[in-house]
């Protein structure tokens, strides 16, 4: 699917990974939802954006919020071809608190936000891509989601991390055969550490040796290299129900 001229949902828009996405989609020639229940950064990004951009408060958890971003693409820009689900919530102290497997609040906030907020956007954007019509291919949308290295070699504190970027993982080839038959593609990525607003609580010191532990380019991920890979996913229709680790070969271990 090429991007100009389509229309993309971009959940967590308003910040980081979800951000830069937006900005490429945008200037490739998409117009784009912004979904975020930020309303400060969400409205500044579509504002920043310009024309065809528009900020949609939304709580990805809550189907009223989500049918309501989708309703915002198909009133105002009359199509939905793709949906990059960016919201989520970070491992941490900040936000999940460090008490690990004991915490039953934290660990349904993670799993709540990161994997049912995920499924909830999907659900509602493919019932809306479904009546797109078809390319030549068959081809009528593209979702991308995004999990994290953490599924698969997950930290001590991020059992709730870990369990929500898991389901996301899991998830992605079955929705991905289901929606085949829509001509919809599912894909999910999985990042490693990126330079972000999520990040930016970590002291410097523990960022610059994060960076240094990433075997190749020895540094932290940018959002457009995050954003590179969504503008790949959905140029490429040979790739479906896959997950793909963007994270320069770093491997945590205990
Ligand atoms: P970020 O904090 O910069 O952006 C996340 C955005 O999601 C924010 O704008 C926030 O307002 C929004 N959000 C949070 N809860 C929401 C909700 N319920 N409904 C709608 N919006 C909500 O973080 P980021 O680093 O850009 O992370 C984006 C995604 O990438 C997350 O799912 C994160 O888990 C994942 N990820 C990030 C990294 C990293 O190193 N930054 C690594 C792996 C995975």
């Amino acid at each position: 699917m090429l991007i100009d001229g389509k229309v993309f949902i971009v959940t967590g828009g308003g910040s980081g990974l979800g951000a830069g996405v937006a900005r490429l989609l945008h200037g490739n020639g998409a117009r784009v939802v912004l979904a975020d229940i930020n309303e400060d950064a969400g409205r500044a990004m579509a504002e920043a954006l310009g024309n065809n951009a528009l900020f949609v408060k939304t709580d990805v958890t809550s189907e009223t919020d989500g049918k309501a971003a989708v309703s915002a693409a198909v009133g105002s820009f009359g199509h939905l071809h793709g949906l990059v689900n960016c919201a989520g919530i970070a491992p941490g102290e900040k936000v999940l608190g460090r008490e690990g497997p004991h915490r039953l609040d934290s660990f349904a906030r993670a799993v709540g936000i990161n994997l049912i907020g995920t499924f909830n956007m999907v659900r509602l954007a493919a019932a809306a891509m479904e009546k797109e019509a078809p390319d030549e291919d068959g081809e009528r949308g593209v979702i991308i989601n995004t999990a994290s290295v953490a599924a698969f070699d997950g930290q001590v504190g991020q059992a709730a991390y870990s369990a929500s970027k898991g389901g996301v993982v899991a998830m992605t080839l079955p929705i991905a055969r289901e929606l085949a038959r829509h001509g919809i593609r599912v894909v999910a990525i999985a990042p490693g550490i990126f330079e972000t607003p999520m990040m930016a609580g970590m002291p410097q010191e523990v960022q610059d040796s994060l960076g240094k532990s990433v075997p190749f380019p020895q540094r932290l991920g940018k959002p457009e290299e995050f954003a590179a890979l969504v503008q790949h996913i959905c140029e490429n229709r040979m790739l479906n129900g896959e997950v793909i680790r963007l994270d320069g070969a770093l491997r945590m271990g205990a």
